[in-house]
């Protein structure tokens, strides 16, 4: 088959092309394991944080890709949850010990033995992929490839930190940045806290003007002041200037959600400026979302199709993955990157 791999970390501002096609073995699914013909795979940020080794796949080459929707065309032995021709998906969980405290209670994510599609296996940039089908999700009719793609991670960990803020039905809600996963999750704040309020704060003025259409009540720059208190706050930017800012416009006993899988070093001495009575005290929370659980991947597929969510969606051929990525990391973002396969 035809994949698109990752042959050694490197930095994306020295190699503009880290990713090779080449030919690769077709995988064969294991026990309990399907083969997919991949139709469509997003591409994410934290693709980037495995390329420049922020979080380093464990062995190189690897095919990366954790955003990935096909059709299932062969069964392993004893496979049987689906049927040939069913169009699924596959996001960031691949798999888990299913047997340690955190697995029994649903917090698959946090398990010690959590592996990652497209890092610590091999993943959807490519014709064809095996996963076990116990992390696997139908994907509803409502959606096609390309639409499904991009909600199977920025769409289920922004899910995943939404509950974790805590919020209550007409609490405030700020998010900080207004990217791939914040737009989506402004549309779920809305269907699920129908008397909450969104605040955003973003940089630049075409994502503060997005935010509004879509519903904030007020969008400013890093550091303008919101002009109510916030009850939670969700941070989905690389940087940490926002965080140190948003924490200021926190409520008492509020919590701030920290939806990154790596925080990028360029400005960490903007910590410094953290004053404990005005950002942390009065029991201020600040909480890290770590991977994403299945149940948040089927509890918001179920989601996005009620509403619907359709995200904005640009595509790119398979061998044109470099480009997507580059894109990314120079935030020419037009909507969620796909790459069509099939
Ligand atoms: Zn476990
Ligand atoms: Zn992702």
């Amino acid at each position: 088959m035809k994949a698109m791999v990752l042959k050694e970390i490197c930095d994306l501002a020295e190699n503009r092309n880290p990713l090779d096609l080449v030919d690769w073995p077709d995988p064969v699914p294991g026990e309990r394991e399907i083969l997919l013909r991949v139709s469509a795979c997003g591409v994410c940020h934290t693709e980037l944080d495995e390329i420049e080794g922020r979080t380093a796949p464990p062995r190189l080459p690897v095919v990366l890709g954790h955003q990935v929707v096909g059709r299932v065309i062969e069964r392993g032995p004893r496979a049987e949850k689906f049927e040939l021709g069913d169009m699924v998906g596959v996001g960031w969980f691949y798999s888990s010990c299913g047997r340690c405290p955190f697995c029994l209670k649903g917090e698959d994510n946090l398990c010690e033995d959590f592996k990652a599609a497209g890092r610590d296996v091999n993943g959807g940039y490519a014709q064809y992929m095996t996963v076990p089908e116990d992390s696997v999700f139908k994907i509803p009719d409502v959606f096609s490839a390309v639409q499904a793609a991009p909600l199977l991670c920025a769409g289920a960990i922004g899910y995943r930190s939404l509950r974790l803020t805590g919020l209550v039905d007409g609490q405030n809600l700020g998010l900080t940045g207004f990217g791939a996963s914040a737009h989506l999750v402004i549309q779920m704040a809305r269907r699920k806290f129908p008397g909450s309020k969104v605040f955003v704060f973003a940089r630049s003025e075409k994502e503060r003007e997005f935010a509004l259409e879509l519903g904030a009540v007020w969008a400013g720059d890093t550091e303008d002041q919101p002009p109510e208190k916030l009850q939670a706050v969700i941070d989905t930017t690389p940087a940490w200037k926002p965080i140190v800012s948003a924490l200021k416009f926190l409520d008492r006993g509020g919590r701030l959600v920290v939806n990154a899988i790596r925080k990028e070093d360029g400005d960490k001495e903007y910590l410094l400026n953290l004053d404990y009575p005005t950002h942390l005290w009065m029991e201020k929370e600040i909480k890290s979302v770590a991977n994403v659980a299945r149940r948040d991947i089927r509890e918001f597929l179920d989601l996005a199709a009620e509403i619907p969510i359709k995200p904005g969606v640009q595509e790119f051929g398979l061998e044109e993955a470099n480009r997507a990525l580059l894109e990314l990391k120079e935030r020419k973002i037009r909507g969620a990157k796909v790459l069509v396969i099939d």
